[in-house]
């Protein structure tokens, strides 16, 4: 499908990525179908955007008059039938392969044969979620970060199985929404986690190995890197469950013992201590 074409987007999972995502692309002046299985998911979701714009707002990035211009392109739906009019599709459901599953069959069976499904997935191969689909070839990864009004990266992600009409209509989709695409072949953790978790790893073995606190190790990288959050501060933030999920990804997808999660980063994650959703993680954080 030619990218002016693209009118309506459908996005599946309202959750953290899912109404940042939703967000962008209303922003940008696209129709967007929402889609999670039950209507208080949605309900959040959407508050989620309205606070966030809000916070554009206040920035002098948005016109107060315009927020119910771009709350209103989002349409929310528990349906997955609803997605039929869609143009392009982008998934943000639960990081678990089986409900990856379950949903791009779904989508699949419903979206237009000539439509673009997208996934968010930060881990999974996207070679392998192609292949769960009819139509490998109009697969793609859009790997938005979080908080996703804010960052401008998108490593779009080439499956081995996607086209060059795909792969060159996302990255023009992705500068439509304000976004920088960065072109990235499908591999264990892509780009962004391949290089960012070994470093918060690092940063681990050094607070369990004695080596500084971890206050230190953040103002080291801080202030001496430029990092804008040092990297325990930025694992509290991602959760430390996430981190060593991501960990064990690379050292099964790499197959190199030098991706081994640091012990302490799972020993936290026994503790319940999974970073800022926990209230503790390398810091403790007012609830
Ligand atoms: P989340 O748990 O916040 O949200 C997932 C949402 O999907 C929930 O609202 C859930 O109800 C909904 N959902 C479940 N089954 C569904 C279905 N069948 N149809 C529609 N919605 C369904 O998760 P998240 O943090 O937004 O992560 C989503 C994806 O984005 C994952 O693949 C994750 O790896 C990826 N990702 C996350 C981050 C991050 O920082 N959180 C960053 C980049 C990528």
């Amino acid at each position: 499908m030619p990218m002016d074409a693209i009118k309506t987007v459908a996005v599946l999972g309202a959750g953290t990525m899912g109404n940042g995502i939703a967000h962008v692309f209303a922003r940008a002046g696209f129709h967007v179908i929402l889609r999670d299985v039950e209507k208080r998911f949605l309900e959040r979701g959407i508050e989620t955007i309205g606070k966030n714009l809000d916070r554009e707002i206040k920035k002098g990035k948005l016109a107060e008059a315009e927020k119910g211009t771009v709350l209103g392109r989002v349409q929310p739906v528990t349906d997955m039938g609803a997605i039929a009019v869609a143009d392009f599709a982008v998934e943000a459901v639960p990081e678990r392969i089986e409900t990856k599953r379950a949903v791009l069959t779904e989508a699949d069976g419903i979206l237009r044969p000539e439509v673009i499904l997208a996934s968010n997935t930060s881990s999974i191969a996207m070679t392998t979620l192609a292949a769960l689909t009819k139509r490998a070839d109009r697969f793609v990864g859009m790997h938005f970060m979080n908080p996703v009004p804010v960052m401008v990266l998108v490593e779009v992600i080439r499956a081995l199985q996607t086209s060059d009409a795909t792969f060159s209509a996302t990255m023009e989709l992705a500068k439509k929404l304000g976004k920088t695409p960065v072109a990235v072949n499908d591999a264990p953790g892509f780009v962004s986690n391949r290089v960012l978790m070994p470093l918060i790893n690092e940063a681990v073995y050094c607070v369990m190995e004695g080596v500084a606190t971890p206050e230190a190790v953040d103002a080291v990288m801080k202030l001496g890197m430029n990092h804008p959050m040092g990297p325990l501060e930025l694992a509290d933030f991602i959760g430390l469950d996430v981190c060593v999920d991501i960990m064990h990804v690379l050292q099964e997808g790499l197959g190199d013992p030098k991706y081994r999660a640091s012990p302490l980063l799972k020993k936290y994650v026994a503790a319940g201590w999974l970073g800022r959703k926990a209230g503790r993680g390398f810091y403790i954080y007012e609830k």
